[in-house]
């Protein structure tokens, strides 16, 4: 059997790897240059590569093909691969058959990375052999080659489950679902919406669904389309007898007759979104059959996920928080709903289709100056221009952060949040938190 990988980065090299061991003859192909560490990966274990180009000779022959989720299907090779009717498949789909652990999968369109990394902290705290994988750190089909864990927390994203078949976790999280990514998706929003529901496509009876109740797109999508799954709602305004709510400021979960309830100010995440994200995953916790002390403790030392509603310092009582990672509308409307001093706003970058109105109820409640960190902030000015008191262009975040030190007082919160991609000024979300947290510690 030829497997043909293309993309030579964590998750191909990773199925390079697993592949190797079982069996495969395995070419890996990158159109862009293969980094040197997994380059050696390759060398090692006498695995066919090529770099900077696509031989369609080597890859047209194959009997199956890993594509990895950043390349898009509208790429010529796999034109090409399609019309030859060749099978493409995600990582986790070629992976998954190899192993028997239990798999938890975790999709959405914000809080994936906070939800899984908090469930793989209930369950590894409880003592459980748990790994960690899909979009975050090591790949999924590695650890299977490398590892014996008997569970795994998996961040999947749409485009990995674009690339499934019969894949199917056991435990699945829609953590909530609003538009992003749509020029992989014909900018047609229901086939976001569709992509994201494939990871219940192959879920049974003894299968679980855990899903945000308060979101719209997924309430509409059941209302012409079932699971097999069981299902467990979770809500910050509805209460159920199957299901996990917040009700007189304490999270109750219900699950299997079996109750668990904890006073939210424990709970070390703040913010409403990360109260959905702590019932989803406490309620994986519940499924494992974790002990609630054990759960009690996990959720009250958490510490979260840098780049994610991270405090960076408090400087003249003036608190800065760093929410890099909030690249879309979403993502900034629960940062600023979780705000409450009077803010200073540094928004902007590169917009994928903002609108911006979603988001002027809060601004209107809570902001006191904008400062704009983008090339381009037009938007961003016809929006709130009128609606606060101060607003700044700059092009480089120390000058962001000066200014928002000049415009802040004692007591008020200092917010990046930009709603927006980072790659007109900066190299990723990653770099953007980083530069800002510098020019805060050197304020
Ligand atoms: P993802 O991996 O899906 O991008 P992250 O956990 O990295 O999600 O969070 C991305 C951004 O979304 C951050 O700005 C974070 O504060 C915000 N966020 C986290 N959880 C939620 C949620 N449940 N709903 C809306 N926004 C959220």
């Amino acid at each position: 059997m030829r497997l043909v990988i293309l993309g030579g980065g964590e998750s191909g090299v990773g199925t390079a790897i697993l592949g190797k061991k079982k069996g495969y003859e395995v070419f890996v192909s990158d159109f862009g240059k293969i980094k040197g560490n997994y380059k050696e990966v390759l060398i090692i274990n006498g695995i066919a590569w090529e770099e900077e180009k696509h031989t369609e000779d080597l890859i047209l022959n194959a009997d199956v093909v890993m594509k990895s989720p950043g390349i898009p299907d509208k790429s010529p090779i796999v034109k090409k691969l399609i019309e030859k009717g060749i099978p493409i498949v995600s990582e986790i789909e070629f992976a998954a058959p190899f192993t028997d652990s239990t798999i938890i999968g975790i999709t959405g369109s914000n809080g994936k990375t906070t939800t899984t990394m908090l469930t793989h902290h209930l369950l590894k705290s409880a003592g459980l052999n748990v790994g960690l994988g899909g979009n975050i750190g090591k790949s999924f089909a590695w650890q299977i080659a490398d590892n014996k864990y008997d569970s795994y927390v998996l961040e999947l994203s749409s485009f990995q489950l674009d690339g499934i078949v019969n894949f199917k976790p056991h435990i699945a999280i829609i953590t909530n679902i609003s538009p992003d990514h749509l020029d992989r998706y014909d900018y047609k929003y229901e086939n976001y919406i569709d992509a994201k529901f494939r990871i219940t496509m192959n879920q049974t009876e003894d299968d679980y669904l855990i899903y945000d109740s308060d979101d719209e797109a997924i309430n509409e999508w059941f209302k012409t389309h079932t699971t097999k799954a069981k299902l467990i709602p979770f809500s910050l305004t509805k209460i159920f007898s199957e299901g996990a709510y917040i009700k007189n400021n304490k999270m109750e979960i219900k699950i299997n007759q079996e109750e668990f309830t904890m006073d939210t100010e424990h709970i070390a995440l703040e913010g409403k979104h990360n109260m959905k994200n702590a019932m989803a995953a406490t309620s994986v916790a519940k499924l494992m059959q974790i002990r609630k002390a054990t759960i009690r403790e996990s959720l009250s030392n958490f510490q979260g996920v840098e780049h994610r509603l991270e405090k960076v310092l408090k400087i003249q009582n003036v608190q800065y928080i760093n929410d890099s990672k909030a690249t879309n509308v979403n993502a900034t409307f629960f940062a600023l709903d979780s705000m409450n001093t009077p803010t200073v706003w540094i928004v902007g970058g590169v917009d994928k289709g903002n609108d911006y109105n979603e988001l002027m109820s809060l601004v209107r409640e809570k902001v006191k100056a904008i400062i704009c960190l983008g090339v381009d902030n037009k938007k961003i000015i016809d929006a709130f221009g009128n609606v606060v008191d101060m607003m700044i262009e700059v092009t480089n975040m120390n000058d962001a952060v000066k200014m928002a030190q000049r415009l802040s007082e004692k007591g008020d919160t200092v917010l990046l949040s930009p709603a927006c991609a980072s790659f007109d000024l900066f190299e990723n979300y990653e770099d953007r938190g980083i530069q800002f947290k510098q020019a805060v510690k050197s304020l």
